[in-house]
């Protein structure tokens, strides 16, 4: 294991000049990345990073040089079976494992550079915001998305998730953060996302456009994906509460029977009453308040298995192999019907079956195609 390196191969790696130095250790990390179970793994630095405010990564660690940002692949198996809804319980226990993985992963670097004498800080996979946010902009501590693209560990999706070459948007990210001055490398100019904006059409509180665009510049370099609205949009759909699309024939896998407001400025009002709708009570009561307690400090690494309850990531799981895969997943989420609460359980209504099934069938026979 690396993070028990022998003294002597210490002593001439700290012999050697500057230089190297840097670039032996940054090598060093990276391979011991992808011994603790990233998918892959680049660096950037805090020059590289400006941009908005989630890019500081002295934020964090004021005395930060560096950041090594990682991935690890999602499991993809599961996701014809939740686009169908026929079980979200597989995707229950992935987006637990990944969000586990990526804090080990990074605390588990971070004690090494630590054990090495430098600073280094590994951040939660999600869920940590800054003070200064608001309702319907969360900023987060430090965002892995912008240090993935100024690394060029990913490039910018129109979805606003982050693409990478085999993976597409099945993969989730983490960062760790160092005052280990380390070689940045390039962004990449690899063009993965294809625009074909079937992103858009699984939104079932349509958060992002299909037309317009917003740019973010990053270190001298502008990206250009599609134009966000109110973050409660997304925020409310995720958390469970509402996911019936506008005309109301399908949904997430949120038991709220409603669709969102096309009025930004009822959005206040609207989520107030989604969060009491009896249909949701079973969030409220249980899961909600579990999370919410739980998440100081390390947000999503505190989630117990229990709590971890996916309704959407629509955008990110349907842009997770090549056209002829996302377009039939968009069609299976179309008619796969809407979740509700019934029975103190969760029940689908109105699902095609036969065209579910059928589509299932063909997806999960491409299945070993593409991953
Ligand atoms: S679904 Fe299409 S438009 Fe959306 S991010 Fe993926 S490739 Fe780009
Ligand atoms: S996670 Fe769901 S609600 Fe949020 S942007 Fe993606 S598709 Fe829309």
């Amino acid at each position: 294991m690396i993070a028990n390196i022998p003294l002597e191969q210490y002593s001439a790696w700290q012999a050697q000049p500057e230089g190297a130095k840097m670039s032996g250790l940054k090598q060093e990390l990276v391979e011991f990345l992808v011994q603790l179970g990233a998918t892959n793994a680049r660096v950037t630095t805090r020059e590289r990073l400006t941009g908005p405010p989630s890019t500081d990564p002295t934020y964090v660690l004021p005395s930060a040089h560096s950041v090594i940002a990682f991935n690890i692949a999602l499991d993809r198996d599961f996701i014809p079976d939740y686009f169908g809804k026929v079980s979200r319980l597989p995707f229950r226990y992935e987006m637990y494992r990944g969000y586990q993985a990526v804090g080990s992963i990074g605390r588990q670097m971070a004690d090494y550079l630590k054990s090495r004498g430098y600073q280094a800080f590994g951040c939660s996979p999600n869920g940590v915001y800054r003070r200064e946010s608001k309702p319907g902009f969360l900023i987060p501590d430090f965002s892995h998305r912008y240090a993935a693209l100024a690394s060029g560990l990913a490039v910018q999706g129109w979805s606003g998730n982050v693409l990478t070459p085999g993976l597409w948007a099945a993969a989730f990210y983490g960062s760790v953060i160092t005052d280990a001055e380390l070689e940045p490398d390039e962004p990449s100019s690899e063009v993965i996302c294809e625009k074909c904006k079937l992103c858009t059409l699984v939104c079932p509180p349509q958060f992002f456009s299909a037309k317009e665009t917003q740019t973010t510049a990053l270190g001298g370099k502008e990206y250009t994906f599609s134009l966000r609205r109110n973050h409660q949009r997304c925020g409310i759909s995720c958390a469970g509460f509402a996911g019936l699309s506008r005309d109301g024939k399908w949904g997430s896998w949120s038991t709220g029977p409603f669709g969102t407001p096309e009025n930004d400025d009822e959005l206040f009002e609207f989520n107030r009453r989604a969060m009491q709708d009896p249909q949701n009570a079973h969030l409220v009561s249980h899961i909600y308040p579990t999370i919410v307690d739980r998440n100081k400090g390390d947000g999503v690494l505190r989630r117990r298995l229990v709590d971890t309850n996916p309704t959407c990531c629509n955008c990110l799981l349907v842009c997770s192999g090549p056209r002829p895969w996302r377009e039939k997943l968009v069609k299976l989420l179309h008619v796969s019907g809407r979740v509700v609460w019934e029975d103190n359980q969760e029940v689908v209504k109105d699902r095609d079956r036969e065209k579910s099934e059928a589509l299932i069938h063909e997806l999960k026979k491409v299945l070993p195609q593409i991953c």
